[in-house]
């Protein structure tokens, strides 16, 4: 076996026992004959597996019993019009709070559906810090207001859940949730697709306030209907049976791991690593992102001579190192150090960055 320890931003790397698991239970679920990916979604084994999987999930994160949780497929992006649909009445605002790329997608992809406007914007300081939350734009009687927990291409992520009154708070958690203890009740409606902390890519995960569902919102058809897919226990077709599993598995072993208390510790651990040895590095590396507003999931670097892009690219994946090369939107390099990356991992990185700079510094 030659697994490297892998630094994608999602797909990402996945738990080995997770995988283990998923390999020797490929050819035959427990007593089903059959594979878990074969089965029906309405027969007793998948149901089984699905509601274990929920049942995980708000263990995990500790999910008030008054929010609802929903599988759906159609990733992050189809959610980031779907809000806008399922909660804004025609004509009604939206308040978007972009600190980088992903906030812009989302304002994007509402735009048809909402008056989606911009309250803050960082991109004037090129995304490389969180816009002061007393300038923010907002308005009362706007529908939600939405923000990108953490910038999975800039590296950015917030601290802290922001204040916003009385309008229901509306977030982007795809490459940060079970990155740490979260106060649900704080928010509206959170959503994520699973590839980056979750599992694997193919469903995404909405975690919304059950009391906002009976808001009219567009019209719109069942299956962009939030309320339907709760109705219908996220069946209302065939979901993604072998995601939803996989999903199951991963929570399950970050639960058997000692849950988001611990994960936020190693992760706490992990990110100080790298960016010691970026900051350390005496300008060899840097990383740009106002250290408050350093995002523990992804760190995007470059080096000082973007010459040596290709050979550290090529050294470190010799060095069992891969998935380093940065966003096309920035360049540079990107570490992603999601709750699947064992400490290992980050410290082979930082001894073999420190190792690179000795030989090419
Ligand atoms: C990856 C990502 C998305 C897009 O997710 P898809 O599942 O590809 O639609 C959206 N937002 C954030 C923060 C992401 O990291």
């Amino acid at each position: 076996m030659s697994r490297a320890f892998n630094f994608s931003p999602g797909p990402a790397t996945l738990p080995e026992p997770v995988l283990r698991q998923a390999q020797a239970e490929m050819l035959e679920w427990r007593n089903a004959r059959a594979s878990v990916v074969e089965l029906s979604h309405r027969g007793p084994e998948f149901l089984q597996v699905a509601r274990q999987a929920e049942a995980d999930l708000r263990m995990l994160l500790s999910i008030p019993d008054d929010y609802a949780v929903l599988f759906l497929q159609g990733g992050a992006t189809a959610q980031q019009a779907l809000i806008a649909l399922n909660f804004a009445a025609p004509g009604q605002q939206a308040d978007y709070v972009l600190t980088g790329h992903w906030g812009l997608t989302a304002l994007k992809q509402a735009a048809p559906y909402v008056d989606a406007r911009i309250a803050a914007d960082g991109e004037t300081g090129g995304y490389r810090d969180i816009p002061p939350r007393a300038g923010w734009r907002l308005s009362d009687d706007a529908a939600y207001v939405h923000y990108t927990a953490n910038e999975t291409i800039h590296g950015v992520e917030f601290r802290e859940v922001p204040e916003v009154g009385n309008v229901p708070l509306f977030a982007d958690f795809s490459s940060s949730i079970a990155a740490e203890p979260l106060d649900v009740s704080k928010f509206g409606l959170i959503y994520a697709g699973a590839q980056k902390n979750l599992g694997p890519v193919g469903i995404a995960v909405v975690i919304v306030r059950r009391d906002l569902l009976e808001r009219a919102g567009q019209p719109r058809a069942p299956i962009f209907d939030y309320r339907a897919h709760l109705a219908g226990e996220s069946m209302l077709n065939t979901p993604p049976t072998w995601n939803w599993y996989l999903l199951g598995l991963t929570v399950k072993w970050m639960l058997d791991e000692g849950g988001v208390a611990e994960f936020a510790r190693r992760n706490a651990r992990k990110a100080a690593l790298l960016y010691q040895a970026i900051d350390g590095s005496g300008g060899f590396y840097r990383n740009e992102v106002a250290p408050a507003a350093r995002s523990r999931m992804n760190v995007p670097f470059f080096l000082h001579d973007p010459a040596l892009d290709a050979a550290f690219l090529g050294e470190a994946a010799e060095a069992g190192l891969i998935s380093l090369k940065g966003h096309r939107v920035l360049g540079g390099m990107r570490a992603s150090i999601y709750n699947a990356m064992p400490e290992a991992g980050v410290q082979a990185l930082a001894a073999f960055m420190r190792d690179f700079q000795q030989r090419h510094g």
